[in-house]
């Protein structure tokens, strides 16, 4: 899981996938068919491209049946499709992917949403779940891919001063949420803190420090205290090169452990994202049978 202090997220992400191998297929022995889940992208973004890849191969391998949905870039549209999705028993989970084009309100379309069949944790329902910290509740994946990494390599949070960089809907607040859930004492930092000249002084007193902004090179290495977990959920195009928002190469040197982009968040959050399907199916089944 981590060669020298880099974490291999490829590693955790595959731990996590065989142990979905199983489960899945006595889901869909218990369902009778197989899992459906169904993306819905409003417009076309080239930027959502990989993700969608990613997910499409992982629901292959665990014999889930994805389905892609390419709507208008209009209100309309996409409201119609989660509509529609939502009315259709055939499908098991629904993503909306991001980012909408412009002039779209996603807070509309996510109103839409029941909890039953959100997978990435965006739904009324589950926000209200997180918040008040409910049994049954489906947290955003990547949030739980940060927290998933951590555990995996025994990191404490407990306690811990944690830093985080970002406070976007799907991946700072709820993590902010997440662990202040487990008893971390927690430091969000903004474009405001940047501003302010206020982000070394956060960033340097962090034990465990998570990035989640999308701005190459923000987080400079020197200003990482040494031993701590650096955790870099950015993803950056640098000409044709994917990298993070922590500069990689200074901060190794400081970082006790430390996630590389790509190969780190990323493959982690896909794995997370089929586990939330499983748990979603299982509880349907659970509570109101096929
Ligand atoms: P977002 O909603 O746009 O949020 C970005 C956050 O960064 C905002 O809170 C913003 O502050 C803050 N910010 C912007 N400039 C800043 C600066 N100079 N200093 C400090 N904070 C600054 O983005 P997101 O959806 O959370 O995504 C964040 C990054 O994670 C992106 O690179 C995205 O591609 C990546 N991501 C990766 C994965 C994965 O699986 N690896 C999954 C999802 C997202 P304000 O709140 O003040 O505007």
């Amino acid at each position: 899981m981590v060669e020298g202090n880099v974490i291999k997220g490829k590693a955790i992400a595959e731990s996590i996938v065989s142990s979905l191998l199983n489960r899945f297929d006595a889901l869909m022995q218990e369902l009778g068919r197989p899992v459906v889940l169904l993306g819905i992208e409003s417009g076309i973004n080239p930027d959502s491209r990989a993700y969608i890849r990613s997910q499409q191969s992982l629901a292959a391998r665990l014999g889930i049946e994805y389905r892609h949905r390419q709507v208008g870039p209009y209100q309309k549209d996409l409201e119609d499709a989660v509509q529609m999705a939502v009315r259709d028993p055939s499908v098991d989970g629904i993503i909306l992917h991001t980012p909408f084009p412009e002039g779209v309100d996603v807070f509309n379309a996510l109103r839409l949403l029941p909890q039953e069949k959100d997978v990435e944790g965006v739904s009324p329902g589950n926000v209200f779940g997180m918040f008040f910290h409910q049994e049954g509740t489906i947290f955003p994946p990547t949030a739980r891919a940060v927290l998933r990494i951590l555990d995996e390599l025994g990191v404490n949070i407990k306690g811990a001063r944690v830093v985080i960089v970002g406070e976007g809907a799907v991946v700072g607040r709820p993590l902010a949420i997440m662990f202040l859930q487990r008893g971390a004492t927690v430091s969000v930092c903004h474009l405001p803190t940047s501003e302010r000249g206020d982000l070394l002084r956060y960033v340097s007193q962090a034990e465990i420090l998570v990035s989640a902004v999308g701005k190459a090179g923000l987080i400079k290495g020197e200003w990482i205290k040494e031993g701590t977990v650096v955790v870099d959920v950015g993803i950056n195009f640098v000409g044709n090169r994917m990298v993070g928002d922590v500069e990689f190469d200074t901060a190794k040197d400081k970082a006790k452990l430390i996630t590389p982009v790509p190969g780190g968040v990323g493959p982690v959050t896909t794995a997370i994202l089929m586990e939330n399907l499983y748990l979603l199916v299982k509880e349907r089944l659970n509570v109101r049978g096929r």
